[in-house]
């Protein structure tokens, strides 16, 4: 079997709200989707999503995964789909790094490899333990303390009970907002304050060190992972990261020096199914627990991300996230996981199960082809 086709589709996501990430840094209104079909030899057909979460946030860039790849489009016809490894290294060859391009490739490889085989993603990643459906953590925009306890609230009422509020304004302040919003959480809901790496070293060891007794964990409080490790070393609280999580020697790294107890894989940051497996297996061989996502996305995204987290015992995983909840065009209408009292529950379909409407996403913006 190989690839003889990739076609490459361009759609505006608008968000239901304008989103500011942490702090009020960033304001945005809409996420610039790829979407990517690879058709093979045999007939069959995969799809994969690359949606980076705006281009200010971090190295990832809508019209780059389409220039990444035109690049690498020879290096891609002629694989076959279903030797995954073979395809990232054929990939890494021709353009190395640029993970979050060959992000939507895998995945849709991925899907060509699940119908084959008669297993959905999940199952190819190892099988769903348990109920088939995954805490969906809602992506609370920063505000002021009533402000993002409103937005908490909304998100609620659609069942959702584990929350990351964006914090990471100054210090005095987000000592005040994380005691607010503690005061108020709900027994056995979850809250996870995501920094976005707003804080400077002083500054996370401020909060932090302020809001020990809450038992509360703090995701990417710093930018790199050495300002990361320094703190880690002078506070108690749970540290998860997901920005510094890009390549495999990452994980590794934070895994080994004992960085964070969490890791957050985003998907699409790490170049897909194939390299995010890697991340699941070292994170589990050192204690980690796991969350897994998109970096924005569709539908389509939200059940890659959902599937690697039903492949992660439940011990650990601690949750997955619905974007599509987020934005105001549906793809795959009444198709794919959805939210259901706060789970994303997915399906036993082949592969990734189901694929998106054409007629939604418009014509290609480029078809490659053999010969
Ligand atoms: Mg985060």
């Amino acid at each position: 079997m190989k690839i003889t086709r990739i076609s490459v589709y361009q759609t505006d996501l608008p968000l239901a709200e304008p989103y500011w990430l942490s702090g009020g840094r960033l304001k945005f209104e809409a996420l610039d989707a790829t979407f990517v079909k690879l058709e093979t030899d045999a007939g069959v057909t995969g799809w994969g999503e690359g949606t980076p979460w705006g281009h200010t946030y971090v190295p990832a860039h809508g019209p780059g995964i389409r220039a990444g790849i035109e690049t690498m489009a020879p290096a891609i016809l002629g694989q076959d789909p279903r030797r995954l490894e073979a395809l990232e290294r054929a990939m890494d060859a021709c353009l190395p790094g640029h993970l979050y391009a060959k992000a939507p490739v895998d995945f849709a490889a991925w899907d060509i490899s699940g119908q084959v085989q008669g297993m959905s993603l999940a199952a190819m990643l190892g099988g769903v333990e348990g109920d088939p459906g995954t805490r969906i953590v809602s992506s609370v925009s920063s505000g002021t303390p009533e402000e993002v306890y409103a937005r908490i609230e909304r998100f609620r009422a659609q069942g959702n009970r584990a929350h990351s509020v964006k914090v990471g304004g100054n210090a005095e302040a987000d000592i005040a907002r994380i005691r607010y919003l503690e005061e108020r959480r709900l027994p056995e809901e979850q809250i996870l304050y995501d920094v976005n790496r707003a804080w400077s070293r002083r500054e996370a060891m401020l909060v932090m060190q302020a809001t020990a007794g809450l038992g509360v964990t703090f995701e990417q409080p710093c930018e790199s992972l050495d300002d990361i490790a320094a703190v880690r070393a002078v506070t108690s609280a749970p540290i998860a990261v997901d920005e510094s999580l890009v390549t495999v020697q990452d994980a590794a790294r934070v895994a080994r020096e004992g960085i964070a107890e969490v890791v957050d894989i985003k998907l699409n940051r790490v170049g897909g199914l194939t390299r995010a497996r890697r991340m699941r297996d070292i994170a589990l061989a050192h204690g980690q627990q796991i969350y897994a996502m998109a970096t924005g996305c569709t539908v389509m995204a939200d059940a890659e991300a959902a599937a690697l987290a039903q492949s992660v015992p439940e011990s650990h995983r601690l949750g997955c996230w619905a974007c599509q909840d987020m934005i105001t065009v549906d793809v795959a209408p009444g198709r794919g996981p959805r939210n259901t009292g706060g789970l994303l529950r997915i399906g036993e379909a082949p592969g990734l199960g189901f694929a998106p409407d054409e007629d939604v996403l418009g014509p290609p913006l480029a078809v490659y082809s053999e010969g």
